[in-house]
């Protein structure tokens, strides 16, 4: 710090050690001159307003600290009047120095009142009711203290010294409103407020208290008339305050800290009280006034005690039960949260740390209990097709369904999307049969979400508790009876069997081994013909796929098509079969012109109808192959397509390009007459079970004849599939079909075998 900022301070410390001096010498010796010890007051405190002023200009402090340090350069500036104007009170009674008029009185009270206020101004004194109340019991017990101590130690024994200046009230009321000002001053200390430094206020506040202090001793120097105790008072206050305000400046680059508000100011009328009490011992209480004004002013102090007290008990009481209601809030909160940790936000019921924590108690208590995993078929197209909002209803009446069926002692849990599981104890396994075989009617009636009816699917798998299992182990056990729940076709259940996790294993590394399959060139298409009954032209070919897996051989599509659906792989396999069938169809347009195949069908499976962007890339091959998309049959399952609304929509944009549709393996999966009127259908392929039973008296027969009857009057072409007998062929050609497929006419072959049956000539039997 430049020392030049600093010089106000070092005349101010100078002036204040001259007044000290001069002080303690007058003590000793009587002064020649006593008017020298008014001459430094209005000096120090003009010094000090300067001092303040600077402060209150300083860029770095808020607002309101400016504010603050502008009043008390105010306070010194008027205290600078008081001292001139005590001056000229001590000159008007000749001899007596120590003489103060009403006017200087009223100006020192002034200031100190004045202060007071600056102090309450600040933010930090936006106080409470109560908390006022109890600043104002203080300030009573405050002024009564330092009253009745003034005038024990002091003014009462100086009755000459009374006598001499006329009055000690102004003395006492100077005194009493000091000690005021320095409860604020320590108040607003201790509470801190915002820029206003802590440490400048213990500076002012100390200050105040010692300068108080000294006027108020100014009775004990009765017999030294020619001094008197302002001469040191003030050099104390106003260099106080000039120490305060520098240091102000000084820290206020500092960025204010937070600290806690401390409570050790709450003794101070306890300490009032004992000091009262003291006195009181001392004081002969029968005779004396003093005695009776100790006596009053202890039983006021002491009233004003208890009264404090009972306030801060309230207040107490009041703080007490806002916690006690912050804590039944805070105990609720804990309750909602405990609950949401442990259950499923969406349906309520246990999740699967809930669930699992269940398994692992019921497992080291020893006990026998069954494990079952449900999911719900296709519940993806529902959040596809219909979204989210009626996903998460169906979800919910689906769990509500759960829960209803179930007994007290069994837990329902959800694992997150569709999977929900059950832990169910002291279940026979004949029992448990029943209990899933209802379960499932339960949940697939139909159901009305949003003015959706809906018939949910539900697969479950289930298996048995045993030693040394673990919730993890439970669980997979039940998922991989679930997932041949589903294989099997779905909307039913199964246990667990050892022979599952083998297949499993089997599964997964052919799965890996598929995914290679198309750039390994593993992969090739055959082509079956589809005849013309009764004469057995061909009318148009079937693409089949073939896997020849270089360890395994040929592998079944039965076996591989199913699993490139479950693992995804059908989607890439899908996309080269369908780029093949497409330049082979082009191929024989090219070389066989009209004797061609008319229509040349691919198998689309559901998972590629429901593939985003399907359509599209279906569209971009059949240009790139130049073929004409009338040619092109896309052959899909009734189940991929039954109440399924992307593969529908899928299905409806493939007739859009101008490609034929036809439904596979009719009357197998959940077949529905509706399915030809809300599907672009041209071409039903009834499935070889109906066609084996055709030549008998067998329902299937009675089907078979029927359906003819329903594809004639919708212009749907009827194609009877796996035909391998003449007398089958025979038989469909009486009841009216007019195409037909099977080993009777001809095996599925490749591209260039059935390119020689194109040429003119009769097909072989
Ligand atoms: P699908 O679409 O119903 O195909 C007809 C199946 O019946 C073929 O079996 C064919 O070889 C067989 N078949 C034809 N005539 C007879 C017969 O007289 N007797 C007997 N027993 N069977 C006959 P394949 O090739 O094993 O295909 C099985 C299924 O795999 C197909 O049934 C189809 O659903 C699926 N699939 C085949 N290739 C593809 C493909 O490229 N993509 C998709 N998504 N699925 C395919
Ligand atoms: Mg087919
Ligand atoms: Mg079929």
């Amino acid at each position: 710090m430049p020392v030049r900022s600093r010089l106000p301070l070092i005349a101010g410390a100078l002036l204040l050690a001259f007044s000290g001096v001069r002080f303690v010498t007058g003590i000793f010796v009587t002064s020649d001159t006593p008017a020298i010890g008014w001459l430094p007051l209005p000096l120090m405190c003009l010094l000090t307003s300067c001092t303040c002023w600077q402060t209150s200009r300083h860029p770095g402090l808020d607002a309101a600290t400016r504010r603050f340090w502008r009043h008390v350069m105010l306070c010194c500036v008027v205290l600078a009047g008081a001292c001139i104007g005590n001056a000229f009170d001590a000159f008007a009674v000749p001899g007596d120095i120590q003489h103060i008029g009403p006017v200087t009185t009223a100006l020192y009270l002034g200031i100190l009142g004045f202060a007071v206020w600056a102090l309450m101004r600040l933010p930090a004194w936006q106080r409470s009711r109560t908390e006022w109340i109890r600043f104002g019991l203080d300030t009573g017990i405050i002024l009564i203290t330092t009253g009745v101590l003034v005038w024990h130690f002091s003014l009462s024994r100086t009755e000459a010294w009374t006598a001499q200046t006329g009055s000690a009230v102004p003395t006492l009321a100077v005194a009493m409103v000091a000690s005021v000002s320095v409860i604020a001053f320590t108040k607003v200390a201790f509470a801190g407020t915002g820029g206003l430094d802590r440490r400048s206020m213990h500076i002012l506040s100390l200050g105040t208290g010692m300068a108080a202090a000294a006027g108020a001793s100014m009775p004990l120097f009765a017999a030294r008339p020619q001094l008197n105790t302002v001469f040191i008072a003030v050099p104390i206050a106003t260099f106080a305050a000039q120490l305060a305000a520098h240091r102000q400046t000084s820290v206020s680059a500092a960025e204010p800290v937070e600290r806690p508000v401390s409570r050790r100011f709450s003794v101070v009328p306890y300490l009032a009280v004992a000091g009262m009490d003291a006195m009181l011992l001392g004081a002969d209480l029968t005779a004396s006034v003093e005695g009776k004004l100790i006596a009053g002013g202890t039983v006021a102090i002491t009233a004003l005690v208890v009264i404090r007290q009972i306030t801060t008990l309230r207040e107490n009481n009041r703080l007490l039960s806002t916690v006690d209601a912050n804590l039944q809030q805070l105990r609720g909160y804990q309750a909602q949260l405990a609950h949401q940790i442990r259950h499923d936000t969406l349906t309520e019921i246990a999740n699967r740390a809930n669930f699992e924590e269940q398994v692992t108690g019921r497992l080291s208590d020893g006990e026998n209990f069954l494990v079952a995993l449900l999911d719900l078929d296709d519940f993806k197209v529902v959040n596809d097709r219909l979204g989210h909002g009626t996903g998460d209803a169906l979800l919910k009446a689906v769990s509500r369904r759960l829960h209803d069926r179930l007994r007290a002692q069994d837990v329902v849990a959800r694992l997150g999307g569709d999977e929900f599981t059950l832990l169910l104890p002291n279940l026979s396994d004949d029992e448990a049969a029943a209990v899933l075989g209802r379960l499932i009617a339960t949940v697939q009636e139909p159901i009305l979400i949003d003015g959706h009816e809906m018939v949910p699917r539900l697969s479950i798998g289930v298996t048995a508790s045993q030693i040394g299992d673990t919730p993890g182990e439970l669980l997979r056990r039940a998922d991989v009876a679930m997932y041949a729940a589903k294989n099997a076709g779905g909307g039913r259940w199964a246990w667990f069997d050892p022979a599952m996790d083998r297949l499993a294993d089997q599964d997964a590394r052919l799965g890996a081994d598929l995914r290679q399959a198309v750039s390994r060139g593993e992969l090739h298409v055959v082509y079956q013909p589809i005849v013309e009954l009764p004469d057995g032209r061909i009318a148009g070919v079937e693409a089949l796929l073939r896997w020849r897996h270089p360890e395994h051989g040929d592998v079944s599509p039965a076996v591989f098509i199913p699993l490139a659906e479950r693992n995804g792989a059908i989607i890439e396999i899908g996309r080269w079969v369908f780029e093949q069938v497409v330049t082979q169809a082009a191929a024989w347009q090219h070389e066989y012109g009209a004797a061609a195949p008319g229509r040349v069908s691919v198998n689309v499976s559901a998972r590629q109808l429901r593939e985003p962007g399907f359509v599209a890339e279906v569209a971009a091959a059949i240009t790139a192959a130049g073929v004409n998309p009338a040619l092109i049959v896309a052959e899909v399952t009734e189940t991929a397509v039954l109440g399924t609304g992307a593969a529908l929509d899928a299905v409806h944009g493939l007739n859009a390009l101008g490609m034929r549709v036809a439904l596979d393996d009719f009357g197998t999966g959940q077949s529905s007459l509706s399915l030809l009127v809300d599907v672009p259908v041209d071409v039903l392929k009834v499935d070889k079970s109906f066609v084996d039973g055709v030549t008998s008296t067998s329902p299937q027969a009675v089907i078979v004849d029927n359906l003819i009857g329903i594809t004639a009057g919708l212009r749907i072409q009827a194609v009877a599939e796996g035909v391998e007998t003449a007398d089958q062929a025979e038989r469909l050609h009486q009841a009216g079909y007019r195409y037909a497929q099977g080993f009777f006419f001809a095996r599925p072959m490749s591209g260039a075998d059935l390119g020689k049956l194109l040429q003119p000539g009769p097909v072989p039997a």
